[in-house]
């Protein structure tokens, strides 16, 4: 790794000092969402990480760096304090922010791939990382081929001498398939690739892929981290330092980095992570079972229901099942759509994971660019991203949405 690329860390990649709290010995989900990287302020003993809305940092004599901060785009400390926050959580050693889920993305594949090699994709994943790779890397050779990767056999089949790369995303996007991270993880293990988990879904408080073999975790902080629909945000966590350092290498030589605002914003966010999650997952269960019940609702694409064909392996890998569910209409397309047009609470609108609920059409929205491809969705398919507003409410309006 790395020698056609020349070195990997330089000076800019130096991690500054770590900030957290370890002497506090918490290590729950919830105390480290509030605690970790967010010591109070050294200089005036803020609570929560200042914005520190700066470019550049003065020197103490030339090279004299206060705390490793030399220049924002290398490092800036409430971003430091956000990718201190998402790697306790993920239970990894290193964390990245950057300015967008695909950033993020984009980062880790020109990190990890040269020209040739090669890619196991799911058959079902968020539109726009499909769009990476069919019409992005492949332009600069990168190979992609797609599985169903809640099938270990069916990853495994895949391989070829050069894959790199074995990607998941679980649950899915839209059709919130499940796939065994661990099972998954043996596959990418004995082939000498990468097995990298999008778990933008779970939230690291439902799911932890690295405890589960996964070598890199990617989200969209613009999802269930951030949580209020207010700021777009990706980020990277992985364990192993060396890869750590070569991500962080990358992250400032293409320059992709989240800024001091949305660092802040997602780490406000994260506070009250657990407790989101927890409601979502709740809110999410009682919309599916009326779903089921539903008279003009064909199919329930819904993790935490008995008969979802993933039931056993998500109650296995996940604390709870999440706010996102999706069904299919009878009546096809055209029903499809009304029953988007007539939602009242449930926004019709693009994105997830915000204390609002939201309803989409993925096959004309979200994942229109799959259109004609092996991840093209469902045209009778809604997508529902269950906020956290009384249940009765959300119940309530769904019925009218269908009647
Ligand atoms: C939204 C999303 C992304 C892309 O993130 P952006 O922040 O929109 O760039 C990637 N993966 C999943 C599962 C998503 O939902």
């Amino acid at each position: 790794m790395g020698t056609t690329l020349g070195p990997m860390t330089d000076q800019h990649t130096q991690q500054p000092a770590p900030r957290h709290g370890d002497d506090r010995g918490a290590r729950s989900f919830e105390t480290l969402a509030i605690h970790a990287g967010q010591e109070a302020d050294p200089l005036t003993g803020a609570v929560v990480p200042p914005i520190y809305q700066v470019s550049t940092y003065k020197q103490d004599g030339v090279g004299g760096l206060r705390g490793g901060y030399e220049y924002s785009r290398s490092a800036n400390p409430t971003r430091t304090a956000l990718e201190e926050n998402l790697a306790a959580l993920e239970g990894g050693r290193r964390g990245l922010a950057f300015a967008s889920g695909l950033a993020a993305e984009d980062c880790l594949l020109r990190t990890l791939l040269v020209p040739g090699d090669h890619v196991v994709i799911p058959d079902d994943a968020y539109g726009g990382t499909f769009r990476l790779f069919s019409k992005v890397a492949e332009r600069w050779g990168v190979e992609w081929s797609v599985a169903d990767t809640s099938d270990p056999a069916a990853v495994r089949a895949e391989l070829r001498p050069r894959t790199k790369v074995i990607w998941v995303e679980t649950p899915s996007n839209p059709l919130l398939g499940i796939t065994d991270i661990a099972a998954v993880a043996d596959v990418a293990r004995s082939a000498g690739a990468r097995l990298v988990v999008d778990n933008t879904f779970a939230s690291p408080y439902l799911q932890q892929p690295l405890a589960l073999g996964a070598d890199v975790v990617v989200h969209s902080t613009t999802k269930y981290m951030g949580g209020h629909s207010d700021v777009v945000g990706g980020a990277l966590v992985v364990s192993d330092p060396d890869l750590g350092d070569e991500l962080a290498f990358h992250q400032n030589a293409m320059g992709a980095v989240a800024g001091p605002f949305d660092s802040w914003l997602v780490l406000r966010g994260i506070k009250t992570l657990a407790v989101r999650m927890d409601r979502h997952s709740a809110n999410a269960t009682r919309v599916a079972e009326l779903l089921v019940a539903h008279p003009k609702v064909t199919e329930v694409y819904y993790p935490g229901l008995p008969g979802h064909a993933g039931h056993e392996v998500a109650a296995k890998q996940m604390r709870a099942f999440g706010g996102m569910v999706s069904f299919r209409v009878a009546g096809g397309e055209q029903a499809a759509v009304d029953v988007c047009d007539r939602a009242r609470l449930f926004t019709l609108g693009e994105s997830l994971g915000g204390v609002e609920s939201l309803i989409e059409h993925p096959g004309r929205m979200t994942h229109a660019s799959t259109a004609g491809s092996a991840l093209e969705v469902p045209a009778d398919l809604v997508r529902l991203s269950v906020g956290i507003e009384a249940v009765d409410d959300l119940l309530a309006d769904l019925s009218q949405a269908l009647a």
